[in-house]
């Protein structure tokens, strides 16, 4: 379902991620291209029992924020190991030297935004915009 002012994309259950999405890694399910964002990447993942991301990564320009929702892992950062299991928020700047492995039990399921280091210009108090009119939800 699309609307002029939105997008929807239904992923399903973070546990189907490894069949839904092979691109470029298993388990890995973009969303820029699926909903067409402007001004981040977002990934959802699934990272089986004893797998990992079998390299260091870092970036030229973008932050990233992962947020974890199930299982447990580690996230290793410059050479720091990060435990990490729901609710374990991390940022890591773009030239941080990471890696990620599900060292627990069952699947490890977390999000990650990547956006350019520096562009966020406005938040909460100053973007968001009260609309005066009543909420219904009648279509
Ligand atoms: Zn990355």
């Amino acid at each position: 379902m699309n609307g002029a002012n939105f997008s929807v994309v239904e992923a399903g259950p973070f546990s189907g991620l490894l069949t839904l999405s092979k691109d470029p890694m298993p388990g890995k399910y973009f969303l820029k291209d699926r909903l067409g964002l402007t001004g981040m990447e977002v990934s959802l993942n699934q990272l089986p029992e004893g797998g990992s991301i079998p390299f260091y990564h870092a970036h030229r320009e973008n932050e990233e924020l992962y947020l974890f929702i199930g299982g447990r892992g580690q996230l290793q950062v410059d050479g720091r190991i990060i435990d990490v299991k729901e609710g374990t928020a991390i940022r890591v700047s773009p030239e941080g030297e990471r890696a990620l492995r599900n060292n627990g039990t069952g699947d490890l399921y977390f999000i990650v935004i990547q956006v350019q280091s520096g562009s966020l210009r406005q938040w909460v108090e100053s973007d968001g915009v009260i609309i005066d009119k009543p909420v219904t939800w009648q279509e």
